[in-house]
C-alpha cells in the first residue's frame, strides 16, 4: 500500500475489536496521525484531533463520530479510559496504546494529555441555518487567528449562540490550536462555512437584524434593541475589519466606545463584548439572581 492509499484509508489501520499497542514514532499509523496537524492531511481524510478524556467523553454523549482513540501507557486500567475504549471499538472505531512521547509527537506538545480522539469533521450547511425566536449567529469575516477562532467559538457556546459561520478564507476550525481553545466547545457549536457572496445572497432572506462592528460604526452598541427577533453578530477580519459590501449589508453597525491608547480591541474581546450585551436579557444565572 502507498503512502497516499494510507490517507485516503484514513488512520483505521489497527484492526477493530481490540487494542493496538504501538511503541514506533516510525510507524506507518503513527506517522498518519502526526500528519493531521496539516490542513492538506486532515481534509483528506475530513478528520481532527482532539486532546483530552473528558473532551472525548463529551464528544462521544454529542454523537460525533470517533475513528480512532490514541491513549498513552497512563491510561493503562483507568476505568474511564477503558469505557472510551469500549465505546470507540462498539462504533468501529480503532483503538491504539502507545508511549507518552508518540502522543507528545502527534499533538506537538511537551506534556500532552493521555488521552488522543481523531473525530470525523462536521460542518452545517448555509442553507440549515435558518434564525427564529430570539437566536443569536455569529459570522467572522476571513478570521485569520486559530486562537481567536477558538476562544470565539468558546464563547459562542458560553452565551448560547446557534451557530458560527466562517465568511471567506478563514482559518481552519479543526485545527490542533483552534480545538485546543475552543475547550470542547467545537463539539457544541455548529460550524458553516460560506463564501462572501453565499452569505449575501443567504442574508437577502433572513428577516432578522443583521449587526455588524466597525471601528467608524456610528451607533453605541448598547443602544440597539436586540430583543425579540433573530440576531446576526458580523465581525471584521483582524487586520482590514468589515468590507464595504459587508459593512452596507448590515441593518446597524455597533461600535464599542474606547479609551486610551489602543486603536481598537482584539476580535475574540469584541466579539465576547458584543455577545454578552445581546444575550443580557436571556442570560440569568442559576436561580435567577
Ligand atoms: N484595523 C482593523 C479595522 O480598521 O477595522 C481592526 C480590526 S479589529 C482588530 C477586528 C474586529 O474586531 C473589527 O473588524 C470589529 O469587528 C471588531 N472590533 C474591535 N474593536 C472594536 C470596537 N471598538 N468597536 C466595534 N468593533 C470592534
Amino acid at each position: 500500500m502507498t503512502r497516499h492509499d494510507d490517507h485516503h484509508r484514513g488512520v483505521g489501520l489497527a484492526r477493530p475489536g481490540k487494542v493496538k499497542e504501538v511503541t514506533s514514532l516510525t510507524n506507518p499509523i503513527v506517522k498518519d496521525l502526526r500528519s493531521l496537524a496539516i490542513k492538506k492531511f486532515r481534509d483528506q481524510q475530513g478528520v481532527f484531533l482532539a486532546e483530552g478524556l473528558k473532551l472525548v467523553i463529551d464528544a462521544l454523549d454529542l454523537g460525533w463520530t470517533i475513528k480512532t482513540l490514541v491513549y498513552s501507557k497512563a491510561g493503562k486500567g483507568n476505568s474511564l479510559v477503558e469505557q472510551v475504549a469500549a465505546r470507540t471499538i462498539a462504533k468501529g472505531g480503532d483503538v491504539l496504546e502507545v508511549s507518552e512521547k508518540i502522543v507528545a509527537a502527534i499533538t506537538r506538545r511537551d506534556n500532552p494529555q493521555m488521552v488522543v480522539g481523531v473525530f470525523e469533521q462536521k460542518l452545517q450547511p448555509l442553507a440549515a441555518i435558518r434564525p427564529t425566536g430570539n437566536e443569536v449567529y455569529v459570522a467572522l469575516d476571513r478570521v485569520r487567528d486559530p486562537g481567536n477562532l477558538g476562544t470565539i467559538i468558546r464563547t459562542a457556546d458560553a452565551v448560547g449562540a446557534k451557530a458560527i459561520i466562517l465568511i471567506g478564507d478563514a482559518t481552519d476550525p479543526f485545527s490542533l490550536e483552534t480545538v485546543r481553545a475552543t475547550m470542547g466547545s467545537v463539539f457544541a457549536m455548529p460550524l458553516v462555512r460560506a463564501t462572501e457572496a453565499e452569505f449575501l445572497s443567504w442574508r437577502k432572506n433572513f428577516q432578522g437584524l443583521v449587526v455588524g462592528t466597525h471601528l467608524k460604526g456610528a451607533v453605541d452598541y448598547r443602544t440597539i434593541p436586540y430583543a425579540n427577533k433573530p440576531v446576526i453578530l458580523l465581525m471584521g477580519n483582524e487586520q482590514q475589519g468589515l468590507p464595504d459590501q459587508l459593512a452596507s449589508a448590515c441593518d446597524k453597525l455597533a461600535r464599542i466606545p474606547q479609551e486610551g491608547r489602543a486603536d481598537s480591541l482584539n476580535l475574540a474581546i469584541a466579539t465576547g463584548v458584543m455577545l454578552f450585551e445581546i444575550r443580557r436579557d436571556a442570560l440569568k444565572l442559576d436561580g435567577g439572581n
